[in-house]
């Protein structure tokens, strides 16, 4: 089965822009389009990940690694309250179909 094309591939390709705020071996974090708080940043896995639904043994560890990259960027930018979310599926209200952790906080970045 093809894995499919979705606008997060496009946006690690650098195919269609996006706000870059950190990018390494295995995550970039760019600014949410649509903003629900005054932080909403998107968390995602370089190596692709439909939905935590679709996550088994061998990409259990893409979950905390996303985590531990958002603890390690609020850490160092000083940002002490936030939310993290992982929207599971069409009715967990997951509209693209790549792993990706929403950060949200009501604090400046
Ligand atoms: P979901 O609802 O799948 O959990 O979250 C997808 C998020 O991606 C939404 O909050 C939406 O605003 C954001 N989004 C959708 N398309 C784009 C885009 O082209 N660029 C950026 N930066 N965010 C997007």
């Amino acid at each position: 089965m093809h894995s499919p094309d979705t606008i997060f591939h496009k946006i690690l390709r650098k195919e269609i822009p996006a706000t870059v705020v950190y990018e390494d071996d295995e995550v970039l974090v760019f600014h949410d389009i649509h903003p629900k708080a005054a932080i909403h940043l998107l968390f995602i896995p370089k190596h692709f990940v439909a939905s935590i639904a679709d996550i088994t043994p061998e990409t259990a560890h893409l979950p905390g690694l996303l985590i531990l990259k958002a603890q390690k960027f609020a850490k160092e930018k000083g940002i002490d309250g936030y939310k993290l979310t992982f929207h599971v599926g069409k009715g967990g209200g997951q509209e693209v179909p790549y792993l990706h952790l929403h950060f949200l906080s009501e604090q400046k970045l």
